[in-house]
């Protein structure tokens, strides 16, 4: 058995030093191999990838890294796995332009999170989309209150596209700065507008306690209705 932590082992293994020219040979050829297979993709590059294209990238990225540097997996091999790879990629991809069914299948489909200025019900349930992720995610936009949004989607690729609100139609609504959303309580402490922290609906409460009328969760805070700052 080896001793743990035998450094020649560590570093090198049982290979000659030489061997490592062949391990530069081998990267420089599975470089350019990859290279030439992702232009087969047609793709011009990447931003966002849908689950179907990561599954591609990570069956590329698997084929391609071995024969960098064993010595007993050779490169055709792994030219075979990325020709075979392209080939089902353009293949799925062009069942996926000929029959919707399956594009939704395979890539998920747009689903709408925010309609005038509250959470669709049960777009998070459904989405596996975290609340305070979906928030940094509009903090990116600047955006202060969900009033601000007249729709939001969470597209395939897992990117949220937000269309605003002109600013004279600006309601009031759920706060996603974190130090206001943090002041969420379940006792309303002065009459005025508030906004569930679930579901974003807007309802006028006296001090104590109340339930939402759309979603009967009972924490609230007060909703704001500022104008986003461009
Ligand atoms: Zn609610």
């Amino acid at each position: 058995m080896n001793d743990i932590f035998d450094w020649e082992r560590l570093l090198i293994n049982d290979h000659p030093f030489e061997f490592l020219f062949e391990v530069v040979f081998r990267s420089v050829v599975m470089f350019i191999i990859l290279l030439i297979t992702l232009r087969f993709t047609g793709k011009r590059g990447v931003k966002q990838l849908s689950i179907f294209e990561t599954v591609i990238i990570i069956a590329l990225g698997s084929a391609a890294g071995d024969p960098m540097f064993y010595e007993d997996v050779g490169i055709i091999p792994a030219i075979t796995v990325f020709t075979v790879i392209i080939l089902l990629y353009r293949f799925v991809t062009m069942l996926a332009g000929k029959f919707k069914w399956f594009e939704k299948l395979i890539e998920g489909k747009t689903e709408c999170i925010i309609e005038d200025g509250e959470f669709s019900i049960g777009a998070f349930a459904k989405e596996g989309l975290a609340q305070d992720e979906f928030f940094s995610e509009l903090r990116v936009y600047s955006i202060d209150h969900l009033g601000q949004i007249k729709n939001a989607y969470l597209e395939t690729s897992g990117e949220v596209s937000v269309f605003f609100q002109a600013d004279e139609d600006v309601k009031f609504g759920l706060p996603i700065l974190p130090q206001l959303f943090e002041l969420k309580s379940k006792n309303i402490p002065i009459h005025g507008t508030y906004a569930c922290t679930f579901c974003g609906n807007i309802q006028e409460l006296s001090k104590g306690k109340a339930n939402c009328d759309r979603c009967n969760k009972e924490e609230w805070v007060k909703a704001i209705n500022t104008i986003r700052i461009k």
